[in-house]
């Protein structure tokens, strides 16, 4: 059972020495309780506290690293089984796979694919994460250089390697260089020779099978031989069969009931034959690792933004920097626009506002990530907030008239903001998508009404 804060509080020294790097040993209880801090970093624990410690504050699910560099993939330390309940914290990992019957510059093609496509959405790049190579020609040379063809394009992705026959793997791993790629597959037959491979090169391992039991099995027998920097596929035969094993398997992690369930799972979704179903399966429902066919663009699209949105923790807006943002190239009699700093409402104005072709500045207030509705409700927008926001982000120094748009959702402010400001308040739409129109008609008219005769 996972101790409480104050039960872990308890168990410390109370010196409150910072040493752990957190101000008190009541803030290193707290992430303890989270699973988000180590026992280790406390250098006053004796043993038996390290000990009743150690097992309940480490994250059920552990964390694993795949490859190195600016790409790696950090996969597992989850908590929960529902995103509701807190969140989901490291995103699977969605990594194109290729085999090596494929002649090798369709290979280099894909990698370079991967290395170079971005999806920016929310202000995120969002992109694939890795190459995985399947050694379907069975031969260990053909294997290797399918792997060398990928290496060649300095993609610098995390590879999966993917054989039965170790010898195959040994051949591909000359070429990983000082990578760590995942090692596809330990099972019962060959587990000795995959642990020694994992072991000698630093890297962790896939261990599959299609039972539960199977997997506790070589989870103890690859600790055993020393690797526990672990990966589990259940080699499901159908969708079903994933959902039902990847749901048992993250139950019986999260309670600890099977503390050797504890690591995160793979996921081939080109072998079911649905792949945009199986992707979409395996990104709601535990998969860290999921192995796919290059993307068509539209599916990769959607597998991209679908992740984004499900590893979004559902407590925490997506916030902006509060700031002066420009839209085109603005100049000193340009319009200003007001508006707070939940994200989604800054990326869709700013849409908006870039399809007018209207080049104005965006002043973007710190309401904690609220939209309008919520922090004019919630007292979070107000005059005062405006006004420190205009000096703060020196926007007197930057447009020569006194003339702020507001959103409409906080037309209830317009007065105060006057009064707070001495700036003529316009109010806007409620709907971003009505910006254009505004800026093109009631700007342009109070601009004409403003301007000196010609
Ligand atoms: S290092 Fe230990 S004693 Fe010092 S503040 Fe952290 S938890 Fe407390």
């Amino acid at each position: 059972m996972a101790l409480k804060a104050l039960d872990i509080y308890k168990l410390l020294p109370k010196k409150n020495c910072k040493e752990c790097g957190d101000p008190t040993c009541l803030t290193f209880a707290m992430k303890l309780a989270g699973g988000k801090a180590d026992v280790d970093l406390c250098p006053y624990l004796d043993d038996a506290a390290k000990a009743m410690l150690g097992a309940s504050t480490r994250p059920p699910i552990r964390l694993i690293r795949i490859g190195f560099g600016e790409r790696f993939i950090k996969v597992g330390e989850e908590n929960v089984l529902y995103r509701h309940e807190k969140t989901f914290y490291h995103p699977p990992g969605i990594v194109f796979k290729v085999d090596d019957t494929m002649p090798l510059e369709d290979i280099a093609a894909v990698t370079r694919r991967v290395r170079d496509e971005t999806l920016t959405r929310v202000g995120s790049d969002l992109r694939f994460n890795g190459i995985a190579i399947e050694n379907t020609s069975g031969s260990p040379e053909r294997f290797g250089e399918a792997v060398a063809a990928v290496e060649k394009q300095e993609a610098h992705l995390p590879p999966i390697l993917i054989a039965n026959d170790p010898a195959a793997l040994s051949a591909a791993l000359v070429h990983c260089g000082t990578y760590r790629p995942l090692l596809h597959a330990a099972t019962k037959e060959n587990c000795k020779e995959m642990c020694a491979l994992a072991k000698q090169h630093g890297a962790p391992l896939v261990i599959r099978s299609d039972t539960v039991d199977g997997l506790v099995q070589l989870v103890k027998d690859s600790a055993a031989l020393g690797v526990q920097d672990l990966v589990l596929d259940p080699a499901p035969a159908s969708l079903g069969d994933f959902l039902r094993r990847t749901t048992e398997i993250r139950q019986l992690a999260i309670t600890r009931s099977v503390p050797e369930l504890g690591f995160p799972v793979y996921f081939d979704t080109a072998k079911t034959g649905l792949q945009d179903a199986a992707l979409a399966l395996g990104i709601t429902k535990y998969a860290s690792v999921i192995i796919t066919r290059p993307l068509m663009p539209g599916s990769a699209k959607a597998a991209l933004t679908l992740r984004q949105n499900i590893y979004t923790d559902p407590q925490k807006p997506i916030q902006m920097t509060p700031g002066l943002y420009r839209v085109g190239n603005p100049d000193k009699n340009a319009p200003v626009l007001m508006t707070v700093n939940f994200s989604l409402t800054f990326f869709t104005l700013q849409g908006y506002l870039e399809s007018s072709q209207v080049p104005c500045f965006m002043l973007i207030v710190d309401t904690e990530g609220l939209s309008v509705l919520t922090a004019v409700a919630a007292g979070k927008l107000s005059e005062m907030l405006v006004r420190d926001s205009i000096k703060k982000f020196a926007l007197e120094d930057e447009v020569t008239h006194r003339k702020l748009i507001i959103p409409g959702y906080a037309s209830p402010l317009s007065g105060r903001i006057e009064d707070a400001t001495s700036w003529k308040v316009m109010v806007g739409p409620r709907d971003a998508a009505e910006i254009g129109d505004y800026l093109h008609n009631e700007w342009k008219k109070e601009q004409g009404a403003t301007s000196p005769p010609e």
